[in-house]
């Protein structure tokens, strides 16, 4: 058995009430982290809460929209209320997009989405940076995409967003280096979650299609990424900051 990580260690999850984020906060817990778990749904965030303390996990459950600068705020402020510190943060809360062309992207759907998957994270960093500042450092990790890196037909507005990110995490990374911040983004490849079954359709040749993009030849499991996003954040990825991890059993290798 290798030794916990992340004992005496405070984690920070956003989007901590399924698929990805449920998986890393159980994951967190497991290597002996104390953890806020954050969800814009309460019921589905109590149910990740209560699998994190099955792994002995402390955790406080907040509702949080991480659009808002108030939610966020609050967030933070409690969980250094409650657990005195705060050492790691995984910015992963997001939306998907349905296919459209551009020209069929209301503007409505396009500022929701850039305010979900974008926004949310600059809002997070402005508030977690300060918390991590005052314990002398810390990790954060951004949930990028593999459409991230590349473009997609139909997803102009969740592609925008997800290089953004990356952009935005490079920078923070630089801005904060010296201060013993280190922030990495993760860029995961087709994930069953309950975000790619909506994706797919969830029928038998919606889940072949998407798998018919992976080299690997299946899908990707939320604790695959989990356990990326725990390497960016202990002191194994100590040297790495500004990067943006791309996890996707192949899928944009040949792209
Ligand atoms: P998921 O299963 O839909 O989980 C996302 C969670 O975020 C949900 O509980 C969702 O709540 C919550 N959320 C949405 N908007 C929020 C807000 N404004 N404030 C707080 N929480 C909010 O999705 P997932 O597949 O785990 O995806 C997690 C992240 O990975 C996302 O950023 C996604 O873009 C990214 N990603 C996923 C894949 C994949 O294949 N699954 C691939 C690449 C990147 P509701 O259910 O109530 O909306």
């Amino acid at each position: 058995m290798t030794q916990p990580r992340f004992t005496g260690k405070v984690a920070f999850v956003t989007g901590a009430g399924s698929g990805i984020g449920r998986a890393t906060a159980v994951a967190f817990a497991a290597e002996g982290a104390r953890l806020a778990v954050l969800d814009v749904d309460a019921a589905a965030n109590e149910e990740t809460a209560r699998l994190v303390a099955e792994h002995g996990g402390e955790v406080l459950a907040l509702t949080c929209d991480v659009t808002s600068s108030r939610d966020v705020a609050a967030a933070v402020a409690g969980t250094v209320e409650r657990f005195g510190r705060l050492d790691a943060a995984f910015n992963n809360a997001g939306i998907e997009q349905p296919a459209a062309p551009l020209t069929d992207i209301e503007e409505d759907a396009w500022a929701r989405l850039i305010a979900v998957d974008l926004t949310s994270a600059f809002l997070c960093m402005k508030h977690q940076i300060p918390a991590m500042l005052a314990n002398g450092g810390g990790s954060i990790v951004n949930t990028s995409s593999g459409a991230g890196v590349v473009g997609i037909a139909g997803q102009a507005a969740y592609v925008a967003a997800k290089h953004g990110l990356i952009g935005l995490t490079k920078s923070a990374a630089l801005d904060y280096a010296a201060q013993g911040i280190r922030v990495n983004a993760v860029c995961p490849g087709i994930i069953e979650t309950p975000m790619m079954n909506r994706f797919s359709g969830g029928t038998d040749e919606g889940r072949a299609r998407v798998i018919g993009q992976e080299p690997v030849g299946r899908m990707g499991r939320p604790e695959e990424i989990a356990s990326a996003v725990l390497w960016l954040s202990s002191d194994l990825g100590a040297f790495a900051t500004g990067m943006a991890m791309v996890v996707d059993g192949g899928q944009t290798v040949g792209l």
